[in-house]
């Protein structure tokens, strides 16, 4: 197979993650580190290119493109409000989405697949750090336990296809994650986009800034476009069936209250206003991961972007894309 004819496929390509690449690649000169290869095709497809909790639609997908390489990211994924409303839901779509595109990936012979776990995965009773040894060690937080099954069970199929069949399969373990072309709906995103959002209406129509829970537990935030990076890294260097975790370093975990104050400096509101509702549920306490994997493998610095600039560009970009964003 010529270099000319690979096609990489991404699913969930208009989402969080998948923007991001398109983003990156497009920006990056191609041949270098982070841009495309001469020669390449780069597909993004959606739910309306394919449902692929569908068998058939996901197969006739693959052989309308027949991709070369796939990045698999979609998934019905959320924030810890909407894993608690819908956790059957969490399980069997993204149980069949994730059995459909590794099965259709071996049968046309799709030389590397990535697929996206997430640091939600791990035990919830567990020592930290966690690294990528520990994924089934112990149940997950019950409120994301349906999201977390079927992610685990991607780690093994990875790994079962890669022994019985010689496939060249593998699976990335990012942090949360945050930037341009996010969900930023309020009650089913994720905490940054959630509380762009909420800080957005606070300012127009002057009312309260509110935090869910007590702003105490504690995430590493990675930003779309830094991950978009490490995900073309993993595409172009890394051939083992285990995962890897792709995050910030431990030290730059920060606590909720953190987050939303950036978003507070972010949009401009008065930190000393921001409000929380100790009613509501704090999720897991904290899932700090290790990357020393990356680090060692990557081999050289890489400059994650500074958490209180990325969170500002996120609230640049849903001030400026308010009509269209996804909320
Ligand atoms: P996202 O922004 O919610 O985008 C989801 C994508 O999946 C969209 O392109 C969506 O297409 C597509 N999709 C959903 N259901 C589909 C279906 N039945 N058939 C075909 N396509 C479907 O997701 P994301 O945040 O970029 O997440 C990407 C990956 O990262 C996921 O695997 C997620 O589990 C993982 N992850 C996310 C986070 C985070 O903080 N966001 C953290 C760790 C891991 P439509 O828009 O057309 O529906
Ligand atoms: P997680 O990292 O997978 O647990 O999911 P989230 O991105 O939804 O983050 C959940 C954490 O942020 C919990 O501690 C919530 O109590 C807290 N949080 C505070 N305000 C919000 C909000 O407006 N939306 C969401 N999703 N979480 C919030």
């Amino acid at each position: 197979m010529t270099q000319e004819s690979n096609v990489v496929l991404v699913t969930g390509g208009t989402g969080l993650v998948g923007s991001a690449i398109r983003k990156v690649l497009e920006t990056a000169p191609v041949d270098s580190e982070f841009g495309k290869k001469a020669g390449e095709t780069w597909i993004y497809v959606r739910s309306k290119d394919a449902d692929l909790t569908d068998y058939e639609s996901t197969k006739a997908m693959f052989e309308k493109y027949k991709p070369t390489q796939v990045i698999h990211l979609a998934a019905m994924v959320g924030g810890l409000f909407k894993n608690l409303k819908y956790n059957a839901e969490f399980y069997t779509k993204n149980q069949a989405m994730n059995d459909n595109i590794i099965r259709c990936s071996k049968e046309v012979d799709v030389q590397k697949l990535i697929s996206c776990l997430s640091t939600c995965i791990f035990p919830d009773k567990t020592t930290y750090p966690i690294d990528e040894t520990m994924v089934h060690n112990g149940p997950p937080h019950h409120s994301n336990e349906g999201y977390a099954y079927a992610k685990r069970m991607v780690e093994v199929q990875t790994r079962l296809y890669a022994e019985q069949y010689g496939c060249n399969f593998t699976t990335v373990i990012p942090t949360n994650i945050f930037g341009h072309d996010d969900n930023f709906n309020m009650d089913d995103g994720h905490v940054i986009p959630g509380l762009i959002h909420k800080c957005y209406l606070a300012m127009r129509d002057n009312t309260d800034f509110v935090v869910w829970g007590t702003g105490s537990p504690l995430r590493q935030f990675i930003y779309n476009d830094d991950l978009a990076k490490l995900f073309i890294w993993t595409l172009r260097e890394y051939d083992d069936p285990k995962p890897i975790i792709l995050s910030v370093p431990e030290e730059d975990e920060v606590s909720i209250k953190d987050a939303a104050l950036a978003v507070a400096r972010g949009m401009g509101y008065p930190v000393e206003n921001v409000k929380y509702d100790t009613t509501k549920n704090d999720g897991q306490f904290k899932k700090t991961a290790n990357s020393d994997k990356f680090k060692k493998l990557y081999g050289k610095p890489f400059e994650f972007t500074p958490f209180e600039e990325a969170v500002k560009e996120t609230c640049e970009w849903f001030k400026a894309n308010y009509e269209n964003a996804r909320r």
